[in-house]
């Protein structure tokens, strides 16, 4: 779950890393009293979940407690599209007004669960600002990185070595090795996926803090954490994962035109490549899980139907728990006698009451293709298109 700047930085600077001091306006007068109450020069800070707002407009800076009101008004209630959020954009509905910090040197901090490594891995570079896969890519020696046992947990001599490693000179080694092991221990007490500061900032008064910050918790870990659940913002979240999320069923849009439902994440995965040999792409990634029933099956094809973007569904259900002729009422109960009534759907489900299933499926007036092997899916998918 991804939340706001302004609630990262909350956190963190609650665990002790040092953030600029400001706070958070919904309306033009909320952000003049925040940036009279901190009587200097403030930037006034788009709120998206999303990166790519200095470059969208989405950050400006200001010298009186006027000019905050009237940045705060430019921005909120607006769409902000950043090369991070697509097309579509994201609302603004609250600014982040802060003391404006007069840099010297942008620097890239972040922690990130790394797979391959298999547990926490810290990052920094010099080149702050920029985006770190960019770095990643084409100055790698610029990237420093540092495994973290997961046992031994961030010793004190790996936050030195990137203090070193990023040359900040001896006066600020301390603070930001004070401040790497912070954040890590933030990373750890809330089950982050990704704790990212870029930039992290030396300022021409020899300080160093985090002028942003981004936040990720781990999805799978959230259920230890009900008192995070106030920092949720739906108004940020797509719309049809969000309701995905209420159907409890795993959601993931994607671009293509083919929509498929599927019980099982890895017949979902092995489905999604199935699709890519027909020559066409997938809209989503769906998995309705091991206990679905009829209801669930019903709501999560209404879903894949919402993306204007689908021209074919494929449906691909192993059964067991989840009877054929449960899928099959699903499948009416969301498309009979509904504007979706002509839309193509390939159908390939096996095991309990399949046949029961395929018949109840053929009777009706729907565009079903019915398909019995993998194989045959990419065949029907080509022939629809
Ligand atoms: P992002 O574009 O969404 O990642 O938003 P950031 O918070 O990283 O801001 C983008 C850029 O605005 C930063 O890289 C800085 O160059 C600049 N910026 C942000 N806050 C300040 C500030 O307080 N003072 C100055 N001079 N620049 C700032
Ligand atoms: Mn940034």
């Amino acid at each position: 779950m991804k939340i706001h700047e302004y609630q990262a930085k909350e956190i963190l600077g609650k665990g002790g890393v040092v953030v600029p001091e400001g706070g958070v306006a919904r309306t033009p007068e909320e952000a003049r009293a925040v940036a009279t109450r901190l009587g200097r020069k403030v930037v006034v800070k788009a709120q998206v979940h999303a990166g790519g707002r200095g470059k969208a407009g989405g950050i400006k800076v200001v010298s009186t407690p006027q000019e905050a009101e009237e940045a705060a008004k430019a921005l909120l209630g607006t769409t902000l599209v950043t090369f991070q959020t697509g097309p579509e954009g994201a609302p603004v509905n609250s600014v982040l007004v802060e003391e404006a910090i007069d840099v010297k040197r942008e620097l890239y901090l972040g922690l990130v669960i790394d797979g391959a490594a298999q547990g926490v891995v810290v990052m920094a570079s010099a080149a702050g600002g920029m985006e770190i896969e960019e770095v990643a890519e084409k100055t790698p020696e610029l990237l420093l990185r540092e495994k973290v046992d997961p046992v031994l947990g961030l010793l004190p001599f790996q936050g030195r070595k990137i203090a070193f490693g990023l040359v900040i000179g001896p006066k600020l080694v301390r603070p930001l090795s004070t401040m790497i092991a912070n954040l890590y221990q933030v990373f750890l007490d809330n089950d982050c996926s990704l704790v990212e500061i870029n930039p992290l900032v030396v300022t021409a008064d020899g300080r160093i803090l985090a002028a942003d910050a981004k936040m990720d918790f781990e999805d799978d870990a959230f259920f230890r954490h009900p008192d995070l659940e106030y920092l949720r913002d739906t108004s940020q979240e797509d719309p049809l994962e969000l309701r995905a999320r209420e159907a409890d069923v795993s959601y993931v849009k994607l671009d293509g035109t083919v929509g498929c439902l599927v019980n099982g994440a890895g017949l979902a995965m092995a489905t999604l490549d199935v699709i890519g040999e027909s020559g066409a792409r997938p809209a989503n990634f769906l998995d309705v899980g091991g206990g679905a029933n009829e209801e669930k099956v019903a709501e999560a094809l209404r879903i894949i139907l919402s993306d204007p973007n689908v021209d074919t569904v494929l449906i691909n259900i192993f059964g067991g728990i989840l009877r054929g002729d449960m899928i099959a009422a699903g499948i009416l109960a969301a498309v009979e006698g509904t504007e979706h009534q002509d839309r193509r759907i390939v159908v390939r489900m096996l095991g309990t009451n399949a046949d029961q299933g395929r018949q109840m499926l053929q009777a009706s007036s729907l565009n079903v293709s019915l398909v019995e092997d993998l194989g045959d899916v990419a065949e029907a998918i080509r022939a629809s298109n």
